[in-house]
């Protein structure tokens, strides 16, 4: 066959392939179009999942009536002049693309005016053919509908999904944008009934409570940071969900950049996981939206025909300022669940303190005492602050000796000297009241009185004592005087044999025996009676992820071993092995949860005593 130029409607349908893959990128690139015109009110309609219509109505600069067919014409856009504006885009669009493509797919009307004229004008267009233009009356602003999609491209229509599924896809799109541009007003209408609508006030708290609801709304927490200067300027705002409020997928994360959408998975959902580390239960996801801002010229959006992959110059950088915003977001925020009495005027108080952004604990002062009056008090009823301990480590003590029970060692340092506890944990200096049911630890501190899970507190300390062990490659191990022979079944001793050079940094030394392991030392952590149970779990987390990563490895290697060295609920401690084990929680970087993510401590405020027991109205 003859080399020719492709005629103008197949080049756009092949296009087309690209830019509108299915209804849902009809709808993106019709509200781009829109926020670009300046919109500050867009209703999105859709009907039959997108396919029989859409309907993108805006209140923005509208298109010239001599400008309309342009703008239907491919490679016609009024965004960029010349090359050199690509390095610095600041519109959604710029390629000229969506209109074209979508009107060579479906049938199209655009309906528009600017507001200086007085008529409008209304132009069809199906299959990329110019059917009429006539002048109409219409509000100022662009309304663009796109019937009968893919009508002239059946093939493609049959690699959609169920109407239901572009449905939610439209939706979600609609969703993120709303998150995008607070400041714009969203509707979106499906199949004639009002899904959700944003006032567009700025306010992205009221948006999330639109969309997600007001529990959720209520708890997110405030994340805001900024760094460097010029082309290594970053910005990050946003909201993002506390540990113990969590999704089981990755749909509750939106992220922006420079105003554009980014696909919620990849690097950056990386960086926002991360810094959650350890705070969050296996498979569950936090609720985050990141508007992130950088230097236009710090940014390539031109990597993807649907733009929604972008490119950071600085990835590195912009990850380390995000990283660390949501780590100070998690930390100020971290809140101590307080006792969940009815108690309308605190709740109250605290969504106001955190819709403020400010700290949501109470004043250190609570129960009359200043916080450096507390300090002197306690250390007259402890023995040194834990700030003391740390300054002068006390020396290393020998590994437990197993029999001895799995308790925290009252002579170890609360944590390794190279490792000093950050002080953004900021626990409070606990004073140890007494136990209760062989299960919790009373405290009282000044913000008022804590109620500490033992086990969940000490499988926070193993797992932050162990994971510094092992980043040193030094996890004490205990050499057992008499080898403890371990019967498993054939699957889990060939398991755990076959992971045993893995198994030996952890200080498990393990051999062949009968059906069995032949165990010769164990991390110096676990007691001897945990053992079987923990290489049980071992052997039933490598089975669950034959080929995991080394970090799902560390991090089930942490989670089964802290889990089985802690001290147990109905294990009567004394006096001084809770105070130990308190003193230990403070120095850890995150004393709050367990690491499971759940709460290690509650708090009942002194005002709510007070009004428990009618003192205070
Ligand atoms: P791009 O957005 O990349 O410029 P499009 O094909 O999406 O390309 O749009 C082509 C042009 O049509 C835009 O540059 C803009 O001038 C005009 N346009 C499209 N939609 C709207 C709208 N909703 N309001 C005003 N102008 C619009
Ligand atoms: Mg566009």
């Amino acid at each position: 066959m003859p080399i020719r130029l492709l005629d103008e409607t197949i080049a756009a349908q092949i296009a087309a392939g690209e830019v509108v893959e299915r209804p849902a990128s009809v709808v993106k690139e019709l509200v781009e179009n829109a926020l670009d015109a300046g919109a500050q009110r867009i209703v999105v309609e859709a009907r039959g999942g997108g396919l029989r219509e859409i309907r993108v109505q805006d209140d923005g600069c509208g298109i010239p009536a001599d400008e309309v067919e342009l703008a239907f014409a491919r490679h016609a856009t009024s965004k960029l002049n010349s090359a050199d504006d690509l390095w610095a885009i600041r519109t959604l669009g710029f390629r000229g693309e969506a209109l074209p493509s979508i009107a060579s797919v479906a049938q199209v009307i655009c309906v528009t005016r600017v507001a200086t004229a007085e008529l409008g004008v209304e132009l069809r267009i199906a299959g990329g053919e110019v059917q009429s233009r006539l002048p109409c009356g219409c509000p100022a602003g662009t309304t663009i509908t796109v019937r009968n999609l893919f009508y002239n491209t059946p093939v493609r229509r049959e690699y959609l999904r169920s109407e239901a599924s572009e449905t939610s896809a439209i939706s979600a799109i609609v969703q993120q944008y709303a998150l995008a541009y607070p400041e714009v007003s969203f509707t979106l209408v499906i199949d004639g009934r009002v899904m959700f609508q944003t006032a567009g006030d700025g306010d992205l708290r009221a948006v999330v409570v639109e969309l997600y609801g007001l529990e959720v709304g209520r708890a997110l927490l405030p994340v805001q940071a900024e760094a460097g200067a010029d082309e290594l300027w970053v910005a990050a705002r946003g909201l993002i969900s506390p540990p113990d409020l969590t999704r089981s997928s990755r749909n509750y994360l939106a992220f922006f950049a420079n105003r554009r959408v980014l696909q919620p998975r990849g690097a950056l959902a990386a960086v926002v996981e991360n810094a959650y580390h350890t705070m969050l239960m296996k498979g569950r996801f936090p609720i985050a939206i990141i508007d992130l801002r950088v230097h236009p010229a710090a940014i390539d959006v031109n990597v993807h025909p649907t733009k929604s992959e972008v490119k950071f110059r600085y990835a590195a950088h912009v990850h380390s300022v995000l990283g660390r915003a949501i780590r100070d977001a998690l930390i100020s925020g971290a809140d101590i669940p307080v006792w969940d009495a009815p108690d309308p005027v605190t709740a109250q108080r605290r969504f106001e303190l955190r819709r403020l952004g400010q700290e949501s604990s109470p004043a250190p002062s609570a129960w009359g005492v200043g916080a450096a009056a507390w300090d002197r008090e306690r250390s007259r009823w402890d023995v040194g602050s834990p700030a003391a301990q740390l300054t002068t480590p006390l020396p290393l003590p020998s590994p437990p000796a197993p029999a001895a029970g799995p308790l925290p060692d009252p002579g170890s340092p609360p944590s390794p000297p190279s490792s000093p506890a950050p002080s953004g944990s900021a626990l409070p200096p606990l004073r140890v009241v007494g136990q209760v049911g062989l299960t919790y630890i009373v405290a009282e501190a000044p913000e008022g009185m804590y109620l500490i899970d033992q086990h969940a507190a000490h499988e926070r300390i193993t797992y932050e004592k162990l994971m510094n062990q092992y980043a040193q490659r030094a996890v004490e191990t205990q050499q057992l005087l008499i080898p403890q022979a371990v019967e498993l079944n054939p699957e889990a001793s060939a398991l755990l044999l076959g992971n045993a050079a893995r198994l030996a940094e952890w200080g498990f030394s393990l051999e062949p025996w009968g059906t069995g392991v032949l165990v010769r030392a164990i991390p110096a952590t676990l007691p001897l009676d945990e053992l079987s149970a923990a290489l049980h779990e071992m052997a039933e987390r490598l089975a669950g992820r034959g080929g995991s990563s080394p970090l799902e490895w560390r991090e089930a290697m942490l989670i089964t071993l802290a889990c089985h060295t802690s001290v147990r609920a109905g294990q009567p401690l004394s006096h001084e092995e809770m105070r130990q084990l308190l003193l230990q929680l403070e120095q850890c970087a995150s004393p709050r949860t367990c690491p499971h993510g759940r709460p290690t401590m509650i708090l009942m405020t002194p005002a709510q005593l007070e009004r428990q027991f009618g003192r205070r109205g």
